[in-house]
């Protein structure tokens, strides 16, 4: 017996039915980063892995054991991309991009070997953000009014958003030595994982996932005490500006992000309506992250937002005014040998003359009867009808399908103004 083959666990096919919500959501999205000045950037989905290890940190959820990793035919280790940030500062390195401000986007799957589940996938994709060569809170403040202008513009509402600053480096080993001992004092209500990483990395005990740690973890010191001057008055200005904006927000001083390149600002959009999966948009600065990649010391910061959990969102009915992909304007039926021989060629003379036209032309034969209920069932405004008849008068039947209307027999001419008036004036 075949077996059939199936799509890998928890990498999923979006099919017709719902891409034009993904449609929607790409294209509302694009237009808003575009009309802050970003540019879009394409990278490849496979990098070599030390790449990923040199930048998400070797001690992270991510490098530890969630990388699609394998060797090149020549022993090189490469990996699909677990994210996007790393590929944008290679690629702005490689190319030479840091030399003045950059605001770039990007798009596309991320693939991480993790459990699946409701808002959890192996294959899943991300709309990403990356401004390199600005260092002040301002840039901060424009990638969270942009995050807020596109929930706008998808109409999503009842997103939180929590801040935090994790300062910098020498910042954080000072925080670190009291967060040790701290953890070290309560070892014995930590589970495995963060017994590690409290030898690893102690601040990624913060970010656990497991509930049995929380209370373990709402008890610890916290780093936002430990800020230097400048550090804190970046964040007290970045605050200021979501204020002076009227956006909400909530300082969470556990937030501390699942990759180890950030510094300064963190942040999160947060919505209580998918359950345990509710981080719709994570990001923050990164200002060390070019140098330690091998660039000139830059300035950056960026974010990436979940489309899946997005999408989820949206059909979830948490979203108004997100119009559905429009109709056809017409379906060409055409019966007997001639008329089926002529009409692709007359459907490419009006696709030149309307250039928007969503006109579908029938293949495959088969009766007036059968391919006027396709011309019906493809939810296209009117059925033009190419018959022997109509062929010889050089006429084409115009058929509204919605609503009433007689059949009108119309020249070419007179069809394709016709069918011009019909698309200005909407479906
Ligand atoms: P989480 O804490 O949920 O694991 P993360 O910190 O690993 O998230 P980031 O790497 O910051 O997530 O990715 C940014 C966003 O991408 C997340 O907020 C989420 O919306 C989405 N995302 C991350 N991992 C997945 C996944 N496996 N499946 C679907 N969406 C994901
Ligand atoms: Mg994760």
């Amino acid at each position: 017996m075949a077996i059939n083959i199936q799509a890998i666990r928890g990498m999923h096919d979006l099919l017709p039915d719902r891409i034009g919500l993904w449609q929607r959501l790409e294209d509302e999205t694009r237009r808003v980063l575009e009309s802050y000045g970003y540019s879009e950037i394409r990278t490849p989905l496979v990098e070599v892995t030390d790449l990923f290890k040199r930048s998400i940190g070797e001690v992270t959820d991510i490098v530890e054991k969630e990388m699609y990793s394998f060797p090149d035919s020549n022993g090189d280790s490469l990996s699909l991309r677990p994210e996007g940030t790393a590929s944008c500062v290679r690629a702005a390195i490689e190319h030479g991009l840091l030399d003045q401000p950059r605001r770039l986007w990007y798009r596309g799957p991320m693939y991480r070997h993790e459990r699946p589940q409701k808002g959890r996938y192996r294959q899943f994709h991300q709309i990403g953000v990356e401004v390199f060569g600005l260092e002040g809170p301002d840039i901060d403040q424009e990638v969270l009014f942009l995050t807020q202008r596109i929930w706008r513009t998808l109409g999503l509402e009842g997103l939180r958003l929590e801040v935090n600053s994790l300062g910098e480096a020498e910042e954080r080993s000072a925080y670190r030595v009291e967060l040790v001992a701290y953890l070290e004092a309560h070892h014995a209500h930590l589970d495995d994982d963060s017994r590690r990483r409290l030898l690893t990395n102690p601040l990624r005990v913060l970010d656990a996932k497991n509930p049995e740690l929380r209370e373990v973890i709402a008890g610890a010191p916290v780093l936002l005490d430990h800020l230097g001057e400048a550090s804190r008055r970046h964040f007290e200005a970045f605050c200021a500006g979501l204020d002076d904006a009227g956006i909400p927000y909530q300082i969470n001083p556990r937030l501390v992000r699942g990759l180890d390149y950030y510094n300064r600002t963190v942040f999160e959009w947060i919505t209580d309506d998918l359950g345990a999966q509710g981080t719709v948009c994570a990001g923050g600065r990164y200002d060390g992250l070019v140098a330690q990649l091998g660039g000139r010391p830059t300035a950056a910061v960026g974010f990436a937002m979940g489309l899946e959990r997005l999408v989820a969102l949206l059909e979830n009915g948490k979203a108004n005014g997100l119009p559905s992909p429009p109709p056809l304007d017409a379906y060409l039926v055409a019966v007997g040998a001639a008329a089926q021989a002529a009409a692709p060629g007359l459907a490419e003379l009006l696709r030149d003359a309307i250039p928007d036209l969503r006109l579908q032309c029938h293949c495959g034969g088969g009766s007036f009867k059968s391919q006027f209920k396709k011309a019906d069932r493809s939810g296209a405004r009117f059925a033009l009808v190419l018959g022997e008849e109509e062929l010889k008068r050089g006429i084409l039947g115009v058929k509204p399908l919605r609503g009433d209307g007689e059949q009108r027999d119309l020249s070419h001419e007179e069809l394709e103004s016709f069918l011009l008036a019909a698309r200005q004036d909407g479906p």
